[in-house]
């Protein structure tokens, strides 16, 4: 479904990205982990186009789209994206903010649109919460908004960029476990995250970052059953 071929990206004198190539497969589930500054973010900036690599392609859904950066608002369209911090519209109602885009962009009426957003809040499990601004919800109801807003537009492929690494602790798992409902259903994902028990369970794959390369791409059983590479390792007991 998605391809990256030697993705390259520099920032300046800094390589952020340096020839990482990885291919994921349609209903497939890769967490992407690797110590702070390692380029994990930029990866998944590229993915989406928020970050035009300077070279490498990237084909998804066998069409190369790193070439024509007008067609960067289509795919973003398909590749939905989480960030840390939600990065919800303050002003607007949690139906509202999901409402949107499809109003916008695929010109759906607003009666149409609401009946997706309260589908999506059902979903993402805060039936209760259409009406409510941003500032009146709990960072893990805030950030399953964000989930919600990102499905209304029907996405081939989910990015999160560290989904729960601003939320208190108890907010955590209601979260990951949306997430992990959704990779189970067959939603595409490709999740950056320290989160090794929403790993073990959720993704199909590992991938580890250092200083912008991707040094291992493991099966999540045989990462978590022992045969990591020493880097992997070390990097893993310090999170653990
Ligand atoms: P973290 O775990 O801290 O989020 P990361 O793995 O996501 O780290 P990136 O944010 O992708 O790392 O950053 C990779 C490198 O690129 C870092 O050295 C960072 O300082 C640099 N970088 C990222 N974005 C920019 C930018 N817009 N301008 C300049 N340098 C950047
Ligand atoms: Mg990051």
């Amino acid at each position: 479904l998605l391809e990256l071929i030697g993705i390259e990206k520099s920032f300046g004198q800094l390589q952020a990205l340096k020839t990482c190539s990885l291919e994921v497969q349609e209903k497939e589930t890769v967490v992407l982990i690797g110590p702070s500054g390692s380029g994990k973010s930029t990866l998944l900036r590229c993915v989406n186009l928020l970050e035009p690599p300077d070279r490498g392609n990237i084909l998804f859904k066998g069409k190369d789209i790193g070439r024509d950066l007008r067609a960067a608002p289509l795919i973003r369209q398909e590749i939905g994206m989480v960030f840390q911090n939600f990065e919800l519209f303050q002003h607007l109602s949690a139906a509202e903010n999901i409402m949107l885009a499809p109003m916008k962009v695929l010109g759906l009426s607003r009666l149409d649109a609401h009946d997706i957003a309260l589908g999506l809040l059902r979903k993402v499990r805060i039936p209760d919460k259409a009406d409510s601004y941003p500032d009146e919800l709990s960072g893990g109801q805030q950030q399953r908004v964000a989930i919600a807003r990102a499905l209304a537009m029907k996405p081939a492929v989910m990015l999160y960029d560290e989904p729960t690494s601003a939320l208190d602790p108890e907010m955590i798992r209601e979260v990951l476990d949306v997430m992990a409902e959704l990779s189970a259903e067959g939603m595409t994902s490709i999740v950056v995250t320290h989160e090794m028990g929403f790993a073990k369970r959720a993704a199909d794959r590992i991938v580890f970052m250092e200083a912008g390369q991707i040094v291992e791409i493991a099966n999540s059983a045989d990462f978590f059953g022992g045969t990591v590479n020493a880097r992997a390792r070390q990097f893993l007991d310090q999170i653990l």
